[in-house]
């Protein structure tokens, strides 16, 4: 129990906030004709059971990046950006979330 303590605390303390996924966007560029960085765009979230833990937010969320030129909706999954749930901690998710209350 208190090692499941411990780890939870360390899980939190390497927890990204939204300025580092912004970071972890520097170098990837959209693939449309004029080729822009993607770095510096907006970072939209939303609620997913299947997305990235944010530091300050409770819930997993879905990350995208609109590309400034074309408008293309870039998921962070199709940028290759780690962090995304795994099928289980997917499940752990969705069980906080759904059947714990
Ligand atoms: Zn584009």
């Amino acid at each position: 129990m208190f090692l499941n303590k411990v780890l939870v605390s360390l899980e939190e303390a390497l927890m990204s906030t939204l300025a580092d996924y912004g970071r972890m966007l520097l170098g990837r560029r959209c693939t449309c004709k004029e080729k822009p960085g993607l770095a510096g765009t907006p970072i939209h979230y939303t609620d997913h059971v299947s997305g990235w833990k944010v530091d300050g937010i409770e819930n997993r969320q879905e990350l995208t990046v609109v590309c400034p030129k074309c408008g293309f909706l870039w998921s962070f999954a199709i940028l290759g950006i780690a962090g995304k749930a795994t099928l289980e901690e997917r499940r752990a998710e969705e069980k906080r979330r759904f059947y714990s209350k």
